[in-house]
């Protein structure tokens, strides 16, 4: 099976004007969202509300996934839910929770695992 994930990020870094960018359908993303999980402690698990491509302004949109159209389970929103998550997911480390217990495990933020940070 193809890497949506890495599909996307390949495609985005390939243009420089991201209002340019051709967003993927939802069903090309495999994106779903579970009415159950909606009043779930959304700053666990893999919830677009703890991705790096949510946007939390206008009822909810993603910067690679329409928010128009039929999720894998045929529902239409027509918003990118905060409960919601498809194949491009990538964890926003300032903003899930870090549930791992012990002094061992240090605080993860986004500009840990960045390459910008790494040498
Ligand atoms: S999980 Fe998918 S739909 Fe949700 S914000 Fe991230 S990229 Fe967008």
């Amino acid at each position: 099976m193809v890497d949506l994930g890495r599909k996307i990020k390949e495609a985005v870094g390939a243009v420089d004007n991201l209002s340019k960018f051709e967003k993927f359908s939802k069903l090309k993303a495999s994106y779903v969202e579970y009415d159950k999980f909606a009043n779930s402690n959304l700053r666990q698990s893999y919830f677009c509300y703890n991705c790096i491509y949510w946007i939390n302004a206008d009822g909810g949109k993603c910067m690679l996934v329409k928010n128009e159209g039929p999720d894998v389970m045929g529902n239409e929103s027509n918003v990118i839910a905060p409960h919601g998550c498809c194949a491009g997911y990538e964890a926003n480390y300032d903003k899930i929770d870090d549930t791992r217990k012990g002094k061992q495990h240090k605080k993860v933020t986004t500009a840990d695992v960045t390459d910008k940070n790494k040498d």
